[in-house]
This record gives structure tokens, C-alpha cells and sequence, in this order.
């Protein structure tokens, strides 16, 4: 774990920079962040970060950097210009520091003699004045070898690198997707199913600790495609729709992989539509099928219901993926899903 511990920060002065010192230390692989001043907006800026672009970077401001520096349990790094080179020192801070924290000081005017007094390792980015933020950035460049630029995220924002323009695919929340659902047309009837299928994935979701945000924007978004037909097409006319429109595949893919409990290739073939996979594979993508399997119009029914529907239909392959299915979600929640679906309806 390494923390970050920026001093002498001036909220009045200083707010743009200990901005871009908290962005490199999440960016570059630093855990937290500590910040002397207590400053309320800059918190807010990067919680705001971090909940859009992912991962579990914390802030706290307005500690005692002395208290904190000289009690905590780990190497203590001073990065200053007076420090020595640090490619004289890189290689036994790595060594000394494996399955160790690691807490990194940076300054912003003087600094206070203490911090070298109390600090394991003075390190200077060479040996002229320049800035905590450059500094930080070539020091946790330099320690983890460049690994960290390799970092998955997966927040609510993703962005597509891109040779040439910008992209950035997105999770919409729940408001947003609502949005999209009335904006492609949606009636009311979409609308109320959706609605029980959201419900349900969500009470499933969290006995399952899924991952709430691909829940929320899989479930009410995953009959989209109905406003373009009815058929057995509806998941990838959904799944395209949402394509065009910058979703993160994470979604798309719940919405394309939720008819019954998959569709298989062969019959994917059968049925005339496109050569692409439609099993649910993540746990995102089984919640919402199995929920809608187990919602018939706006109402819940049991696992009994749909398994006699999918017979009657002469779908008996189907059947079994969907009790197959059925099981291994009760099994992930330690309940039986259509005992937490009761759960909503009483
Ligand atoms: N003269 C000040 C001092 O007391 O160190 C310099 C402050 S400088 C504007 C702000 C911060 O940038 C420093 O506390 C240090 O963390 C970082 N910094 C600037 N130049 C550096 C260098 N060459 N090597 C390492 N850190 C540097």
C-alpha cells in the first residue's frame, strides 16, 4: 500500500496542484492520499474522479503531517531536491519496501527540516528545482518499473485509446438510463417489465455482491431493443442500440447475452442471428438473465412457472439451462432465488 502525503498546502493558493498531486498518485499507483489543510472541495474533486473513472483511491485532508509521518509503520520516503539521485537509491528502496507500506512526502513551499529528519530515504528527481507533482510521477515511475500505466480501472468512464479523436464509453446510472430507455421510445409497457427485472437483478445483486452499477444499467436497460422488434432478435437490436451510443461492453453485454439462459451457437444459427456469443458469462450478465426468466410481464414468478412456460413452448434444452442457471445463482447468494424474489413481493 503506498500513501502520499502532501504538506503545506493552502487551500486559497494551492488547489489546482494538490489536485494534479492526488490525480498522479491515483493515476500512478498510490493507494491514498493524505493532505495536511483540511479542504472539503478538493476531496470532492477526487472522490468525483474516482467514482467516474474507477478503482479505490481514497483522500483525507486535514491531518497532522508530523503525527502521521513519524508514527506510521513502513518506509517513509522525503522527495526534495536536496535528496540523493534517485537512481542511486531505487534499487534497495524496491527491496527494502517489498511487503512493506510505503508512504511518499512532497512539499509545496519550504519544507519543514523534520521531514529529512524523520524521513528513512531523502530522494531528489536530480538535483534542481522543479515540482511535487513531476516528482512524484518519475518516482513512482521509477518504482514500479512503469507497471503501474498498466493498471485496469473499470469506473463508470472508460476510455477507448484511440489512434486518432476521443472516445470514452460509459455506465449510465440509473437516471441516464432511464433516460435512454423514454428517449428510444420505450412505452409503458417496456417500462413496467423492466422496472420488476430491476427489482429483482438489484435484491439478487446484492445477496450476490455483484457489482451494482453493470446491475442498475443491465437491468433497465436490457429490453431496449424491444422498441425495435419483439422477436428473438430484440437483445442484439438492444445490444447494437446501445453500442452506437458509447455504453461500455460491460452493459452491452449483459443486454446481448440475456435471452433465457443464453442462446448456444448452433441454435444462434438456427434462429438466423448473428455469429456472436449469447451465454451469460459474468456474474452481471447471469443475474439480469436469470431475473428476467424469473418476471413475466411487470409480475415475478417462480422457477416452477418458467421452466412449464419454456416446456409447453417444446424448449426443454432452454429449460434446463435456466434451472442450471437458477441453481448456480442460489448457490452464489446462499439463497434460493425465488425466496429473495418473495422477499420483494411481500
Ligand atoms: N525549496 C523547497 C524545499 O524546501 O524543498 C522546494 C519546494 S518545491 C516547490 C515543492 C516540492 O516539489 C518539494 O517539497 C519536493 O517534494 C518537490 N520537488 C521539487 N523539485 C524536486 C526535485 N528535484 N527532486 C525531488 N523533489 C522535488
Amino acid at each position: 500500500m503506498i500513501t502520499v502525503l502532501r504538506i503545506g498546502h493552502r487551500p486559497f493558493r494551492d488547489k489546482r496542484i494538490t489536485t494534479h498531486v492526488a490525480l498522479v498518485s491515483r493515476a500512478f499507483g498510490a493507494d491514498r492520499i493524505l493532505v495536511d489543510e483540511k479542504d472539503e472541495t478538493l476531496e470532492n474533486t477526487v472522490h468525483k474522479v474516482t467514482e467516474n473513472f474507477g478503482g479505490s483511491f481514497s483522500i483525507e485532508s486535514g491531518i497532522n503531517w508530523k503525527k502521521e509521518f513519524r508514527d506510521f509503520k513502513g518506509i517513509k520516503v522525503n522527495l526534495s531536491m536536496y535528496g540523493v539521485n534517485v537512481d542511486d537509491r531505487i534499487e534497495s528502496i524496491r527491496k527494502i519496501t517489498e511487503g512493506k507500506d510505503i508512504i511518499v512526502l512532497v512539499g509545496a513551499e519550504k519544507v519543514p527540516i523534520d521531514a529529512y529528519n524523520i524521513a528513512d530515504f531523502n530522494i531528489a528527481i536530480s538535483n534542481q528545482p522543479h515540482s511535487e507533482v513531476s516528482a512524484l510521477a518519475i518516482f513512482l515511475d521509477r518504482l514500479y518499473k512503469g507497471k503501474e500505466l498498466e493498471k485496469k480501472y473499470e469506473g463508470k468512464m472508460n476510455v477507448v485509446p484511440m489512434e486518432h479523436g476521443k472516445m470514452v464509453k460509459f455506465i449510465p446510472d440509473e437516471q441516464q438510463s432511464m433516460k435512454l430507455l423514454y428517449e428510444s421510445g420505450s412505452d409503458e409497457r417496456i417500462v413496467s417489465h423492466v422496472t420488476t427485472v430491476y427489482n429483482l437483478s438489484m435484491a439478487i445483486g446484492r445477496y450476490a455482491r455483484a457489482d451494482m452499477k453493470l446491475i442498475v444499467a443491465g437491468s433497465l436497460l436490457h429490453d431496449i431493443g424491444r422498441t425495435k422488434t419483439n422477436g428473438i432478435g430484440h437483445a442484439v437490436a438492444g445490444a447494437d442500440l446501445l453500442r452506437e451510443r458509447n455504453i461500455d461492453e460491460s452493459v452491452v453485454r449483459i443486454v446481448e447475452r440475456h435471452t433465457g439462459a443464453g442462446i448456444l451457437p448452433d441454435e444462434a444459427k438456427k434462429l438466423g442471428l448473428p455469429d456472436r456469443n449469447y451465454i451469460p458469462e459474468t456474474l452481471e450478465e447471469k443475474i439480469v438473465a436469470q431475473a428476467d426468466n424469473l418476471v413475466s410481464g411487470k409480475t415475478i414468478v417462480t422457477l416452477a412457472d418458467t421452466i412449464d412456460r419454456y416446456r409447453l413452448q417444446g424448449l426443454k434444452e432452454p429449460a434446463e439451462r435456466i434451472k442450471k442457471l437458477h441453481k448456480e445463482l442460489s448457490e452464489v447468494c446462499g439463497k434460493d432465488l425465488d425466496e429473495i424474489a418473495m422477499e420483494i413481493n411481500s
